[in-house]
């Protein structure tokens, strides 16, 4: 294999400047409640696939133009957004997806992706390193494309060496246990080919029909508490919500989404996360510091049972303090199914 980039002097010094910019965010966060932490941001609705479980995607979408979506990064920049995350559909599929990367990394803010991967060269690769990229993420799904996915560890291998030897950033890749996938086992496999190309490995849980809390079945189970098992330090922590959303039981916590976590949709509308698209509604450009204040005191009715981990790790930083004072009932789409599109996937590892 060849030398990996990342362990060269460049891709050291990088990995730790990334380090230092987050710990910098990061004490920020804890310091001040008056900004977004993350903001996921959707470029392109258009995908190159057609899982058979997602409705995050379309295959008719134009990229939004980069103008636009300036504006969008540069608001987001205003409002002292810390991660600005790009998603799709499929962001690789923007023709100036890398003009967007450069003007994240202009606010300040560390800029990551959510891809299937299917478009990785070196080169693009290269490209993207030339951006800034600070992490990608990859969601893979079994290990023999099949009629539900074709995210599959076959398919996408000679991308994850690509990455492996030429990424500046960091990837991270995401399996996944539940519904509507034959073998749990394959999750496995693909955490530690994922650890052995040098990424960090995180394991999701999908769940039946609307997105609703489910114990997860026998087999499922056991290879999850395998995998929460690993000690490797590529692991993050394993936390009680997590566990709770395995066994099917509710969580109490407080969603600080509309404040602390923001999705901006395609249409350039701010919405609570990807299963509550319609709340609040309020095109970016119109968002304020007020908006924020507001929804970081105001509790959603969805989140006892709510699976979205991204949001739960975003608001824990906040669990301490500011208890909420108002609470609204989002009636978007928790009781629709999103299936595991990757905005949705509950983080284990
Ligand atoms: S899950 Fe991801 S790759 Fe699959 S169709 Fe949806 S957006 Fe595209
Ligand atoms: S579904 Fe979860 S993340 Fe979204 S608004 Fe409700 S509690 Fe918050």
């Amino acid at each position: 294999m060849a030398k990996r980039k990342k362990n060269s002097l460049q891709g050291r010094i990088k990995a730790a400047t990334r380090k230092l910019r987050e710990l910098w965010l990061v004490g920020r966060a804890l310091a001040f409640i008056g900004h977004p932490v993350m903001a996921q941001i959707v470029p392109m609705r258009y995908c190159n696939l057609s899982c058979g479980y997602c409705n995050e995607y379309d295959k008719t979408s134009k990229p939004v133009p980069l103008e636009e979506m300036f504006r969008r990064v540069d608001h987001l920049g205003k409002l002292g957004t810390s991660i600005i995350t790009i998603s799709g559909g499929e962001p690789l599929t923007h023709p100036e997806l890398e003009e967007v990367i450069r003007r994240i990394r202009k606010t300040g803010a560390i800029a990551g992706m959510i891809t299937n991967g299917y478009l990785l060269s070196k080169d693009r690769i290269e490209s993207l390193n030339r951006a800034g990229l600070d992490h990608m993420q990859i969601s893979i799904d079994n290990l023999e494309p099949d009629e539900v996915s074709m995210k599959s560890l076959k398919v996408l291998d000679r991308q994850l060496v690509a990455l492996s030897e030429h990424a500046l950033f960091h990837v991270n890749i995401n399996s996944v246990v539940g519904a509507g996938f034959k073998d749990p086992n394959d999750a496995l496999v693909i955490g530690r080919r994922a650890i052995e190309l040098g990424f960090t490995s995180t394991i999701g849980i999908i769940h039946d029909g609307d997105g609703q809390l489910k114990p997860l079945g026998e087999r499922e189970s056991k290879v999850w508490f395998e995998m929460r098992n690993w000690k490797k330090k590529n692991y993050s922590k394993f936390n009680k919500f997590q566990e709770a959303i395995a066994q099917g039981r509710s969580n109490e916590w407080r969603c600080r989404a509309g404040s602390r976590y923001l999705y901006i949709c395609e249409n350039g509308l701010v919405h609570y996360c990807s299963q509550q698209r319609g709340w609040p509604g309020t095109p970016i450009a119109e968002y304020t510091k007020a908006d924020v204040k507001r929804e970081f005191l105001t509790a959603k009715s969805c989140a006892p049972n709510c699976t979205i981990s991204c949001v739960h790790q975003i608001s824990y930083i906040d669990h301490w303090r500011a208890p909420q004072t108002s609470t609204i009932s989002p009636g978007g789409h928790m009781g629709e199914h999103h299936g595991p599109s990757e905005a949705n996937l509950v983080n284990i590892l």
